[in-house]
């Protein structure tokens, strides 16, 4: 196994992409696939990257074993065995109809079901496909196919055996070793006359090389599974029955056996395309290099700020800030990006950008479940300049509620100094003044203050619609003034 390269700026995570002009090992995560065409751009040069395949990030298969074990015992897996083994039984209570669907039918769906489980590996999804896919796909060409792709290896057998028995042997052997290469050309390819193809089977057998070997011997032992557990339980349950229920038993027993060693070895080859894709020519999107990563160290960043975080990392910050701010006209509602814009413009003290950016990004903010987070630009933006004021008059009251929510009681006293001689013709200066002297009185301990703003409330705006509260709100503050004295 060829050593695995990490990504420069995830040392965890191995590298898919590189770029020849900066010499640097890119992970998925840091290569924007969304934005350019195929292959996708440096970050930091704009060359093409080159794809350096995920194979040495993917263990080989015989480290993976208890995997294939795994996976055909999952649900789905289980369901399918049971359903195709109650089907089987019902159809073989149906002369002829029956019996001819107990045949076809449900060795067809089962297999299927195999091709699945196989394609579904094959894909980067280490698990066994679920009911859905089996029932979405109709597409039963694929086992007609391998039908016949079995009836043509085997069809010489019988004249070979007449010309020699060696050389019927020596057919078989080679048969059987054809046999996992063919299911996986037509499982990649669909394609019969590929399938079938000695050329194209020799080529797929060489580019996999050695390994093929090993897969080959491991599903020859696989396959002998079935029988060695059916001899064991003969043997240990010394069966002299004349009973035909027990033999039955034995046969429903032995079909559970044949179907999930056949899952096994399908999820083998699954795993084997996986592994080999680049080699064998065919491409899978998915990130794969990082299915064998610790999760939770694969960072998960925005496509549209990849490139952005690589070129931070290099401390091209005036890049990275002109290329995300070409970004937003189109992103202008995606929290995410324009929070990066905000706290980069912060860190690289733009703040004449941030504070022309803030407004309505807050208003984004207000309007989103990010509330939280426009109290934290607002700060922002008056801890780089005292005098930043707001000169959205409809952000006031939402603004000044989230405060009152998160405890923020003096950034209140702060946003709304002055509302109403700045604001003279704002309608909603009793509500916002009405959570100012909230504000003043529960969290800053102000009921005097408190109470000169409730006062002016009822002064000045008297035809307001939330007089009563103010009134009742007015006397609390009044008895806590009074039993403070
Ligand atoms: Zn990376
Ligand atoms: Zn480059």
């Amino acid at each position: 196994m060829s050593e695995t390269t990490f990504c420069k700026y995830h040392q965890q995570i191995p590298a898919r992409w590189y770029c020849e002009q900066c010499g640097i090992d890119f992970c998925n995560s840091c290569v924007n696939d969304q934005l350019y065409s195929d292959p996708p751009q440096c970050a930091l040069c704009n060359e093409a990257l080159a794809d350096m395949g995920c194979e040495s990030a993917i263990p080989a298969f015989w480290h993976k074993i208890p995997l294939f074990f795994k996976i055909p015992l999952s649900l789905p897996s289980i369901v399918v065995m049971l359903v195709l083994l109650c089907l089987g039984y019902i159809f073989s209570w149906i002369p002829i109809v029956g019996w001819l669907m107990l045949i076809i039918a449900v060795p067809a769906i089962f297999f299927k079901y195999a091709y699945l489980t196989l394609q579904n590996i094959a894909s980067g999804e280490l698990n066994a496909p679920d009911l859905k896919a089996l029932l979405d796909d109709n597409d039963y060409d694929i086992i007609f196919k391998q039908i016949f792709i079995i009836i043509c290896l085997f069809a010489p057998m019988g004249k070979m055996l007449e010309v020699s028995f060696s050389l019927g042997i020596a057919w078989y052997i080679l048969v059987l070793f054809l046999l996992p290469a063919t299911v996986m050309v037509l499982s990649v390819d669909r394609s019969l006359i590929q399938a079938i193809n000695p050329l194209v089977l020799a080529s797929f057998i060489m580019r996999i090389g050695f390994s093929y070997l090993g897969l080959y011997l491991l599903i020859m032992i696989v396959s002998g599974g079935p029988t060695i557990i059916m001899e064991m339980v003969i043997g240990l349950s010394d069966m002299q029955s004349s009973d035909l229920s027990d033999y039955l038993y034995l046969f429903v027993f032995y079909a559970v056996l044949q179907m999930y060693f056949t899952l096994v070895v399908f999820s083998i080859m699954g795993y084997v395309l996986l592994k080999y894709h680049h080699r064998l020519g065919y491409e899978i999107s998915a990130p794969v290099e990082e299915l064998f990563c610790d999760q939770k160290k694969v960072p998960k960043i925005h496509p549209l700020l990849k490139d952005i975080e690589v070129l931070a990392k290099e401390n091209r910050g005036i890049d990275a800030l002109r290329r995300l701010q070409s970004r937003l006209p189109e992103n202008a509602n995606d929290i995410v990006l324009r929070l990066r814009f905000h706290k980069m413009l912060f860190n690289q003290k733009k703040f004449e950008v941030m504070f022309e950016h803030a407004p309505s990004f807050i208003q984004l903010l207000l309007s989103s479940n990010d509330k939280a987070m426009a109290v934290d630009v607002y700060r922002d933006c008056i801890s780089a300049d005292k005098s930043f004021s707001l000169k959205d008059v409809s952000l006031f009251l939402p603004l000044a509620e989230v405060m009152l929510q998160l405890g923020q009681y003096k950034l209140i006293v702060r946003l709304l100094s002055s509302l109403h001689k700045r604001f003279p013709d704002y309608k909603q200066i009793p509500d916002t003044y009405f959570i100012l002297a909230k504000a003043l009185s529960e969290g800053l301990d102000s009921d005097e203050k408190s109470l000169s703003v409730l006062n002016f409330i009822l002064k000045n705006y008297p035809d307001t619609a939330i007089k009563p509260q103010l009134i009742m709100y007015r006397e609390t503050v009044q008895k806590l003034i009074s039993s403070s004295v």
